[in-house]
Formats: C-alpha cells, sequence, structure tokens
C-alpha cells in the first residue's frame, strides 16, 4: 500500500525473517497516509532490545535508548530508531511513566500513543494497523487523543501543547472531547519542563494553523507565558505576519515588559536576542534616514525589517510607510551604507599616525566619525575622515 524507503524495508524484513513482527509507526504512517514524505521513520517490533541486536549483529548500533527499550540501527548510514512494543506504567509526575513494560502485542504499544493519527502502524508483511480510527481523523482532519482525553493529559501534560502543535502544522482541527480537555486540564502544563514547552510552542507558532490555534487555546498559551494576555489583535496580527518565529513571539508578548515570559522557556541565544532587540525598537524610533542609521548601530537589519513589520502589523504604523521603511533599509544593506565603527573608512592605526591614542580617546574619536557619517555631515571617504579627525581631536 505503502513505499516505504529501502533501509526501512530491509529492518522490517530482518526482523519478521528473525520470527517477530514488525512495524513502521508513528509520524511516518500519518504523513504517508496524508500523502506527505516522511522526514524520518520509527519501527516498532515484538523484538526485546536483546534480540534486536542480535538480529542486527553485524550493524552499527548506538544504543542511547536502551533503556527505554530502543535500539537505534545504522543501515546504509541511516540511522533508524527500532523500539520494542512497550506499554507505561502508571505516570507519576505528569509526564514521565514510572515504568515500561515490554509486550508482544502491537495494540498496547498504539494504545499508549497521544493521538489517533499518530497511533497508527504499518508494514509491508502484515499491512496497516489502524486501531483507534486513525485514517478516519486524518480524513475528518482533526486531532482526537486515543482512549479518554482528560486521563491522557493527566498521565502526560505535554500532550496539550503537542495537540496544539500537531492541529497548527498539519492545519487541523482539534475534536470536541480533546478540545474540552485541554481547557479543563491546561494547568498541567506547569509541571512541565520549559526546553518542552518551547520545542512544542515554536513549532505550533511557525505551523499553517498558528493564527486559529492561537485564537482558540489563548488561555492554554497563558498558562506557558501568564505575563501575556492573547487578545483578538494578537491573533489577528500572527494570521497576517509573515511565518517568522522572532516575529510571531514579538508579537504574542506584544511589548518588552513581556520578555520574561519568553526568557523563562529558556530559548536559545539568538533568538532571545532577536525578540528582545525587536520589542526594544518597537517602543519607537525615527524612521527618517539619519534615525534609521542610529538604530543600525546597534540593530540589525534583519531586526529593524522585524520591527517595522511588527509596528505596521499592530497598527502602530500605516502599512504603506512600514514597506517604504522596509525598502529603505534593505536598500541601505545592498549598499552597505556606514553604520557602525567598523564600517568607516578609516582605521585604529590611522588614527595612531595621527596622534591620536588608542583606548578611550579612539573611541570618542570614532563615535564623533560615525555621527558626522550618520548625520551626512561628513563623507565617509579616508582624507575627509582623517581631516575631520584631525580637526576634532584639536578642538573637541
Ligand atoms: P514529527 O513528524 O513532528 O516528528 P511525530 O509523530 O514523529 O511527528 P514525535 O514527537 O517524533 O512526533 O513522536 C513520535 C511518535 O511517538 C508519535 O507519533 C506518537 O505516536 C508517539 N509519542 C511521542 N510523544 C508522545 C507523548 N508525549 N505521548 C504519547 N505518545 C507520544
Ligand atoms: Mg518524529
Amino acid at each position: 500500500m505503502f513505499r516505504l524507503p529501502d533501509t526501512v524495508t530491509l529492518a522490517l524484513d530482518m526482523l519478521e525473517a528473525a520470527g517477530f513482527e514488525a512495524y513502521a509507526v508513528g509520524g511516518c504512517v500519518r504523513d504517508l497516509c496524508r500523502g506527505v514524505l516522511p522526514h524520518d521513520y520509527d519501527i516498532t517490533t515484538s523484538a526485546t532490545p536483546d534480540e534486536i541486536e542480535a538480529t542486527f549483529c553485524g550493524f552499527r548500533l548506538i544504543e542511547t535508548g536502551i533503556k527505554h527499550g530502543t535500539v537505534t540501527v545504522l543501515v546504509d548510514g541511516e540511522p533508524l530508531e527500532i523500539t520494542t512494543y512497550r506499554t507505561d506504567g502508571k505516570y507519576l509526575d505528569n509526564r514521565h511513566p514510572s515504568s515500561v513494560t515490554f509486550s508482544l502485542n502491537i495494540a498496547d504499544d498504539l494504545s499508549r500513543r497521544d493521538f489517533t493519527v499518530n497511533a497508527m502502524a504499518y508494514s509491508p508483511h502484515r499491512g496497516l494497523c489502524d486501531l483507534f480510527g486513525g485514517r478516519r481523523d486524518i480524513e475528518r482532519r482533526v486531532i482526537e487523543c486515543v482512549g479518554e482525553p482528560a486521563a491522557r493529559f493527566d498521565e502526560d501534560g505535554l500532550r496539550i501543547l503537542r495537540a496544539l502543535r500537531f492541529a497548527s502544522c498539519l492545519g487541523f482541527t482539534v475534536g470536541d472531547a480533546t478540545r474540552a480537555a485541554i481547557h479543563e486540564k491546561k494547568s498541567l502544563l506547569s509541571n512541565i519542563s520549559a526546553e518542552r514547552i518551547l520545542s512544542e510552542l515554536r513549532r505550533m507558532l511557525t505551523g499553517g494553523g498558528a493564527p486559529s490555534v492561537t485564537g482558540e487555546f489563548s488561555d492554554v498559551i497563558e498558562v506557558v507565558m501568564p505575563e501575556i494576555s492573547v487578545t483578538e489583535a494578537t491573533v489577528d496580527a500572527i494570521s497576517r505576519s509573515r511565518c517568522d518565529l522572532a516575529l510571531r513571539f514579538a508579537l504574542l508578548l506584544g511589548d518588552l515588559s513581556s520578555l520574561p515570559a519568553l526568557a523563562r522557556l529558556k530559548p536559545e541565544g539568538k533568538l532571545y536576542a532577536s525578540v528582545k532587540s525587536t520589542l526594544e525598537l518597537a517602543r519607537g524610533f525615527d524612521t527618517d534616514d539619519v534615525g534609521l542609521r542610529r538604530v543600525l548601530r546597534s540593530h540589525s537589519y534583519d531586526d529593524t525589517v522585524r520591527t517595522v513589520e511588527m509596528m505596521s502589523l499592530c497598527g502602530r504604523m500605516d502599512a504603506a510607510d512600514a514597506d517604504a521603511v522596509i525598502l529603505r533599509l534593505r536598500e541601505m544593506e545592498a549598499r552597505g551604507e556606514c553604520v557602525n565603527v567598523r564600517m568607516l573608512d578609516i582605521t585604529g592605526a590611522d588614527l595612531i599616525g595621527i596622534g591620536i591614542p588608542a583606548g578611550r580617546r579612539m573611541g570618542e574619536v570614532l563615535d564623533a566619525l560615525l555621527e558626522g557619517v550618520i548625520t551626512g555631515r561628513v563623507e565617509n571617504e579616508r582624507s575627509v575622515l582623517l581631516l575631520f579627525a584631525k580637526d576634532f581631536s584639536k578642538n573637541g
């Protein structure tokens, strides 16, 4: 029914030949049903980790997940995760099962999975195993829990955000029962680690369904980012925004004062710096050429453009004006316009050559030169700058 990559077929064939059941499972089967090329393939099998290792003796194995029953086998250089059928024990902390028990029954393995669309298995030997109506839900385009939603969220609160993420990325709606349980159980997210929350949130925010999911589940987002309140205007701005994570976070946060909500999720430095820069600038700046050059002394072109986009999306700048500012910024960038001391057509050695000592004094001279260039009073040309520097150090 589905075409699997040769490496996956080989692994399934080897496990079956050794007397075990084996299937491709989870996201890859969901994507195959949707007619989308999966980005990776997970395999589930009745073989125990020891039996998986014995079956693939001679292959390179990575044993990192072994205590969870996962063996990673390198087949033709491709890592394939092979996991033993398992049932999860009781969940103690709303996130992790207290124990994992291996099983010989695929139904056990599928029933512990989060959503019907993620709980299907496929093997060329055994066909599609769809015990919970995953294919029907793909056709209906809905995210629905396997089993009783509230109980599944009690087991693992992260599933609440996973539901939002899949709804957004797949462009699906959330089924009624699951939706009701999400709103009811949202406070469980306060037990989930920052890293896991951010990882789901970033995928949700950059998915095609981000505006509708953000609007429908604003209360859930406010649990993980208590500093913010998601208004209709926020949702509307996100719906018109380019799919850029920093821009969407900036729109969600709205103002610099809400930045701690992002900081708490421990974003990587680059994302945090971009959002911070955008929100700082969004408090206002002059958009004439001199104003823009001043901004560009300490903010990148991308952050500045993002801020203008944000201000336009929030109705704080006229859309046509914003487009014109962005065009001017990109022109300045293409021209390589001088906006910082490194771009001055003069070096520290030049200044030492005319008797200006390195250190604080040189910093002052360079700042004065840059100010002259930025305001258009001094041309960024070496001989002009040298004259200005001499004059400044005499009189300034
Ligand atoms: P993607 O294409 O984004 O990788 P995926 O479905 O593969 O989507 P993963 O997070 O990689 O998503 O998880 C793999 C599979 O493991 C899921 O399809 C689901 O069956 C199961 N799964 C993952 N996380 C959970 C969870 N928290 N609770 C229950 N099942 C889960
Ligand atoms: Mg995956």
